[in-house]
């Protein structure tokens, strides 16, 4: 089945606007992804008819709502394949998700000269967390080059591992340059040491079909605004055995079992790791647009961004002085690129008044950059919702960039 396209656009009213008098063409969903109706509509629904803290009450409104918490958890389990829904803890997003398991794991696993490895491709995420790690117990970072397509070096990353890893922690796919990686290889390789993996999904559970139990990842994470989703949820999967292993991140109301001054026993999984009253609306939110992406099938969504990807990349590809940054054979539809002698921000402030969202700059991937020896990029994220007459336009917007600055 292919999909509407001009009817799934009438889904997201955002999509429907002008900037500077033009239709907006929103290229920038590697930094978030715009909104389906149902998902809005479902966070007014709850804050007109349904709001109550959940978990505390036993009036009506708060089971209701704790019902449906528990229910959007479910949803989130199956949508990954987690094996249980009690291994599936709501946070804030892929940010807060990393450093609780940098944190706790951290606090448990990690001494004096142990190594954890990440990859040259990282998000700042997945990196300060286990920066400050290091530092806190005096251990090393190691980082796994790439190559000059922005591709994972798995020989070098073979060679890196050793009796001192303690995790590795990488991610599934790139936001600066769009490469998926290899993870299935890499986790295999890991669990060949005995060393758990971290996959930081931020930038691919919107982009395919993930499964936690194929990739036999240890913790997976990702965040609902990347998703279609809302803002202020993301995802921590782990298994069970390291959830129960390692202690809690956040402290306070709903993670305890027993509280006296003397001292606390924590509460089971998933509260364990949920201090606090959690974003309930968000995760309802979260629930119901993975629902509505499950309703477009995500093999439908799959096939049509590749389409959009081979578009774009041919499409700039042919156009003189343009380099596409991160060229891995296995890619999303994500394209960085540079125009010769132009800076990014200089380009991506003339595409903004044409009405062309893109995002320019390090991406928060500042070491990548360095490695690539840029100082940014321009990066246009094509989502379902996209169309080639909207690449059209930014090809036409790039011509204008080079007319101003050639
Ligand atoms: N990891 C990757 C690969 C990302 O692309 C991002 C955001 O762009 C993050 C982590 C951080 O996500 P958030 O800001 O939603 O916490």
């Amino acid at each position: 089945m292919s999909l509407d396209i001009q009817k799934i656009r009438k889904d997201f009213p955002i999509l429907s606007q002008q900037v500077y008098k033009k239709p907006l063409i929103y290229f920038d969903n590697g930094a978030t992804t715009q909104k389906p109706r149902v998902v809005l509509d479902e966070e007014i629904k709850i804050y007109t008819q349904e709001n109550s803290n959940i978990h505390r009450g036993v009036h009506f409104l708060s089971e209701q709502l704790t019902q449906r918490y528990e229910d959007a958890r479910k949803v989130v389990q199956k949508f990954i394949n987690a094996p249980n829904d009690h291994e599936v803890i709501f946070t804030s997003g892929t940010t807060e998700s990393i450093n609780t398991i940098a944190f706790s794991f951290g606090e448990k696993y990690v001494y004096e000269g142990d190594e954890i490895i990440i990859s040259t491709l990282e998000h700042h995420a997945n990196i300060v967390p286990w920066q400050m790690l290091c530092e806190r117990k005096k251990a090393v970072l190691k980082v796994i080059p790439i190559n000059e397509k922005g591709e994972i070096l798995l020989d070098e990353y073979e060679k890196m591992i050793s009796p001192k890893t303690k995790i590795v922690s990488v991610n599934h796919v790139s936001n600066a340059l769009g490469t998926v990686n290899d993870v299935k290889s890499i986790i295999e390789i890991a669990h060949q040491n005995n060393v758990p993996v971290l996959i930081d999904g931020a930038q691919s559970i919107q982009h395919g079909k993930v499964d936690v139990q194929e990739l036999d990842c240890d913790f997976y994470v990702f965040s609902g605004h990347k998703v279609y989703g809302p803002n202020g949820i993301g995802v921590i999967y782990g298994k069970e055995k390291w959830l129960n292993e390692i202690p809690p991140f956040m402290t306070g109301g709903e993670m305890i079992k027993k509280v006296t001054f003397e001292k606390t026993t924590f509460n089971e999984l998933p509260f364990k790791f949920e201090a606090g009253t959690p974003n309930y609306v968000a995760a309802i939110g979260l629930a119901t647009a993975i629902e509505y992406i499950q309703q477009l099938g995500l093999e439908n969504i799959v096939a049509y961004e590749k389409e959009l990807l081979d578009y774009a990349t041919q499409k700039l590809e042919s156009i003189e002085g343009l380099k596409i940054i991160g060229t891995a054979e296995n890619k999303v539809s994500v394209i960085s690129f540079n125009l010769e002698n132009i800076h990014p921000y200089d380009a991506g402030m003339v595409i903004d008044k044409m009405g062309i969202a893109v995002r320019t700059g390090h991406h928060c991937a500042e070491p990548l950059m360095q490695r690539l020896n840029i100082e940014g990029t321009i990066r246009a994220s094509f989502s379902f919702y996209n169309t080639k007459e909207e690449i059209d336009k930014l090809c036409e917007a790039i011509m204008t960039v080079k007319q101003m600055f050639g």
